[in-house]
């Protein structure tokens, strides 16, 4: 039995009938019986990152025999790219994040960081290279620097504040009248989604981690504070050394991604920059002349 060094909640439904701020993963997948346990290899090596690159090839997965999620689905993220995952809801984009993680193994194929199959090194290394800003931030019942520091155990007072002021929650912070110290979570002060996803922001910095996935990390915001986070994301990312990937409903936040994954029925369906999609006249053109007309693209002032 091991103990995850992340928030959790990125797992969506898993996460929700878990509903525990620290999750024994042990006990994670004696609730998904259908599938076997997670295992290192027993000679397994730390993962060596040398930039961050992913490549899945043909990789097949199913949660349940009756339904496939992931079908022979090949793709690669070269090293320090910023990519985005679209496509219809259900349709495997969280899974391929479960997937990398290794949450589950895939029933086929292979996927791989910097050239080394995620099932041959250990589940502490690979899981500390991977960042997440999720959706839904949880935050544990204690104060609000433990809830950041959560990012890296080792991090020092210095570096809590140092990441809290990068993502823009370092000054909220300082006008409680308890400062740092406030208690959060359930038991305590209950912050704005806003404000929850700075934490998880800070918490990825602090982690450093080549790799970093935002899943959906604009949603359910208003306009104003999704403008401030998104501009937030971006420039920790300039700042950063990482490859990043971004599970995105609304395409007007991931229109200046460097590639852009188009899933379909468990295949990725088309790929490129927005441009190029546009210019194809497919299913990614479809969804955004969609979401232009109900206006739900995205950002609007
Ligand atoms: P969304 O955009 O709505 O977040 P998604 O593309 O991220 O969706 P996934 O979360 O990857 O979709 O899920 C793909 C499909 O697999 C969904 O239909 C989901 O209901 C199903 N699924 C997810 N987890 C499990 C599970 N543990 N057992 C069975 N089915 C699952």
């Amino acid at each position: 039995v091991f103990q995850l060094s992340l928030p959790l909640n990125f797992l969506g439904s898993i996460y929700r009938e878990m509903s525990q701020a620290v999750i024994d993963m042990g006990t994670l997948f004696q609730l998904e019986n259908a599938k076997p346990a997670i295992r290192e290899i027993h000679n397994a090596k730390p993962l060596k990152m040398d930039g961050g690159s992913i490549e899945f090839k043909n990789v097949s997965f199913a949660y349940t025999p009756e339904r496939q999620i992931l079908k022979d689905i090949s793709f690669t993220i070269p090293a320090g790219q910023r990519v985005a995952f679209v496509g219809p809801s259900g349709c495997g984009k969280s899974t391929i994040l479960r997937l990398l993680f290794r949450f589950y193994d895939p029933d086929s194929g292979s996927i791989k960081i910097d050239g080394q199959p995620v099932n041959q090194v250990t589940l502490e290394s690979l899981r500390k290279e991977i960042g997440v800003v999720p959706q839904d931030t949880a935050l544990f019942n204690t104060t609000l620097f433990q809830n950041i520091k959560y990012g890296d155990h080792s991090a020092t007072e210095t570096q809590v504040y140092e990441a809290a002021k990068k993502a823009r929650i370092h000054d909220t912070i300082m006008k409680l009248p308890n400062q740092y110290d406030t208690q959060v979570g359930e038991r305590g002060l209950m912050i704005s989604g806003g404000e929850k996803q700075r934490v998880a922001l800070s918490r990825a910095i602090l982690k450093r981690a080549p790799i970093i996935f935002f899943d959906e990390a604009t949603s359910a915001l208003d306009t104003h504070t999704e403008n401030e986070i998104l501009a937030n994301i971006r420039e920790i990312l300039s700042q950063q050394q990482c490859t990043a990937i971004f599970i995105a409903h609304r395409l007007r936040t991931i229109s200046d991604a460097d590639i852009i994954f188009v899933l379909k029925d468990g295949v990725v369906v088309e790929q490129g920059r927005h441009e190029e999609l546009l210019a194809l006249n497919g299913i990614y053109r479809d969804m955004w002349d969609m979401q232009e007309i109900r206006g739900t693209n995205g950002i609007r002032d």
